[in-house]
């Protein structure tokens, strides 16, 4: 479903971010990328939505190549993929529900949307999005009352109502607590099995790695130094 082919990135400052990059992210996978710091993982991460771009080589979604995609075709593109980030990226003055709903902005070029409102069956998909991550009795709260676990539920609920078929989490846990992470990654999990929606996560934990996901990457200065099963990456240590 994400194919990378020979796909390099060099910084402007000449340093490597990725190195000669040859990857298949299968449909329904849940991906997850492990690495020291430095090593390539959120540059790769975000060379899939083009957050970042590539200096050569191409990456296809579903066989469509987005390095060539441009202006509406793009847009298409990258309403597939929602992006988690450490950090949340809600606007923190807004309530939950309005950053579920800033979920839907791709769908429309309206006036009324720009301004923030949204028709009634945005608000309702919005309000499922976060009962399913169990966070709907927030929806009226401002998004910077809520804990930073219950501020990563909302972000992945904004995914959701983008209605995602690829999830991108960059470090979705590196600021939170362990029993806040393991809800986290709860969810994202159950949302990969119930809904089928490709995930790519990274992570620096190796252990968290191993707990949840299907397929394990290991990335070293800008080059994929490990790729197998969970099984394969316990047999190792
Ligand atoms: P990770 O996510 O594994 O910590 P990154 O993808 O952030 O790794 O970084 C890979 C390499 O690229 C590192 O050497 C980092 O310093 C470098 N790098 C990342 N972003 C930039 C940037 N905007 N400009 C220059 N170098 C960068
Ligand atoms: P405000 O405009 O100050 O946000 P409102 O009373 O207009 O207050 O709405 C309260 C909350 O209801 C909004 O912040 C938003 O979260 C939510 N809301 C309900 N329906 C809609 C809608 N159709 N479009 C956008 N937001 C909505």
């Amino acid at each position: 479903m994400i194919e990378f082919k020979q796909v390099c990135k060099t910084y402007p400052n000449g340093v490597a971010g990725l190195k000669n990059i040859d990857l298949s992210i299968h449909k329904g996978e849940f991906l997850v990328i492990v690495g020291l710091s430095g090593a390539g993982k959120s540059t790769l991460l975000r060379s899939i939505n083009r957050l970042h771009e590539i200096t050569s080589g191409e990456i296809l979604i579903d066989g469509k190549s987005i390095t060539t995609a441009k202006g509406e075709k793009l847009r298409m593109m990258r309403r597939d993929i929602g992006m988690i980030f450490q950090s949340f990226n809600l606007v923190k003055r807004s309530t939950v529900l309005r950053n579920v709903l800033s979920g839907r902005v791709a769908y429309h070029s309206t006036l009324r949307t720009l301004l923030g409102m949204f028709p009634e069956k945005d608000v309702q998909l919005a309000l499922q999005a976060l009962e399913r991550v169990n966070i709907k009795e927030k929806a009226y709260t401002r998004a910077d009352q809520l804990s930073g676990g219950q501020q990563q539920r909302v972000s992945i609920a904004r995914a959701l109502a983008q209605e995602a078929k690829i999830i991108l989490a960059d470090e979705p846990v590196a600021s939170l607590d362990p029993l806040t992470t393991k809800q986290v990654m709860d969810d994202l999990k159950r949302i990969n099995q119930e809904l089928g929606i490709t995930t790519v996560v990274n992570l620096h934990d190796i252990d968290l790695a191993r707990e949840y996901a299907t397929r394990i990457i290991g990335m070293r200065a800008g080059e994929i130094v490990f790729d197998g099963t969970v099984q394969e990456a316990t047999d190792e240590t």
